[in-house]
Formats: structure tokens, sequence, C-alpha cells
């Protein structure tokens, strides 16, 4: 059986291992910026400390589901965050990992105030069968983004991912390697809606397709 520290440790590699995952696969913005955590227990989380670039096991965080820092050190950019990861955790128990980017073409979507419709085939497979809804703007980690995360996700119980209105996506799943491949299947998703528009717009799946693949994941999770 999987000891607690074991079970942190493995987590903790998790985050690294999708860290480098976000660089090789190209979904990152030019600073690179992004931060990522890992549910550790029902209280805490493991959270990236301002930087990912080079992330060691080592140097992530432990973060209350409250948002304090427990163990380790942050950058003031990263303590504002912790609250956003936090909400995530405390709306979804089963969310085991979530991760923020700055992906350019999912933030061409945030910045546009436009929900990014499930159009494509790994977003239809790869854990989002549905839009991604868009979380009206508040200043990062304030009170008012905050609850606006709660809100959308109270109304939009099946979504794996969110678009913070002029800021990025923020992308959630039971563990770091189904949440990171979620940001590559949207990031590629994004690229395709935006390609699609100079050609005529891209085109909705059949009437049921959608449903169909709900309910196959529903059962297949069962
Ligand atoms: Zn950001």
């Amino acid at each position: 059986m999987m000891t607690d520290a074991t079970g942190r440790r493995s987590r903790a590699d998790g985050l690294v291992e999708a860290a480098r995952e976000l660089f090789a696969a190209g979904v990152m913005s030019h600073s690179g910026h992004a931060n990522l955590s890992a549910r550790i227990d029902g209280d805490r989380f493991l959270l990236t400390p301002g930087y990912v670039r080079g992330l060691t096991a080592g140097q992530l965080a432990v973060v209350g589901l409250d948002g304090r820092l427990l163990e380790g050190e942050l950058r003031s950019v990263s303590a504002e965050i912790t609250t956003m990861h936090a909400a995530v955790y405390r709306a979804r128990p089963g969310v085991g990992a979530v991760v923020h980017t700055h992906s350019p073409a999912t933030t061409a979507f945030a910045v546009a105030h436009r929900p990014l419709p499930c159009r494509t085939e790994p977003m239809l497979r790869f854990g989002q069968p549905e839009e991604v809804p868009v979380v009206p703007w508040g200043p990062r980690g304030s009170d008012v983004s905050v609850r606006g995360i709660a809100d959308v996700l109270e109304r939009r119980p099946t979504t794996s991912a969110v678009l913070l209105a002029n800021h990025g996506p923020l992308v959630f799943g039971p563990d770091p390697d189904a949440a990171w491949r979620l940001v590559v299947a949207i990031e590629e998703s994004a690229e395709a809606e935006l390609a699609a528009a100079a050609i005529g717009g891209a085109v909705d799946f059949p009437p049921g397709a959608l449903a169909d693949v709900r309910a196959s994941i529903a059962r297949a999770a069962s």
C-alpha cells in the first residue's frame, strides 16, 4: 500500500514531469509562466514556487486549502495564486491536480471573453467534452476572482477547465498527468478554432456526439 510519504513523493514527481511536458509540447507562452499544483490530502496541496523552468520536487511548497503556506517558500507572485488553486480543490473533491498557464491560443479566447467550444477530437476525448466557460475578470487571487471561479464551477459541475478572463486557462484533473494532457488538448483546439476562422469557421460535431461521449466516459468511470 502507498504510504503518505511515497504518495506525496509520486505527486511531486508528477508535477515536475507535467511542467517538463508542457514545455516539450510547446504550449507555454514566451515568459514560460505557469503554476501547477497537486492535492496531498483533504487539507493540503503541493504548489510550484513561482517558476516552473528547471523545477525540482524539492522546490515545491505545501499549501492549505485555506490558501495558507504551510511548508517551503513561495515567491510573492505565487503567493497570490494559492487561493486560485485552493478554490478548485474545495469545489471539486475529486480533483487531484490543477494547472494554470498562459498558453497563447487558449489565452486568446480568455482575452476575447469567448468560451472555447468543444469541436475537436482531442477535447472530446481527453476530458473536456463540453465548452470551456469564461470566469469574469477579477484581480489575480482576489476574493472577486476566487468567487468567480467557485461560481462557474458550481454552475458547470462537469467542466474540467475554465478560462480566466483577460488572463488564461485553469485546467484540472484527477492527477498531474491528466491535467497537463488536457492543457495540451485545449491549446490544440484553440489553435484549430483560430485557424478554422480564416476558412469559414469551425463546425460543431453532429447532434448527440458530445452526449454520447459523456455517457461513454461516465460508463468507463463507473
Ligand atoms: Zn497567470
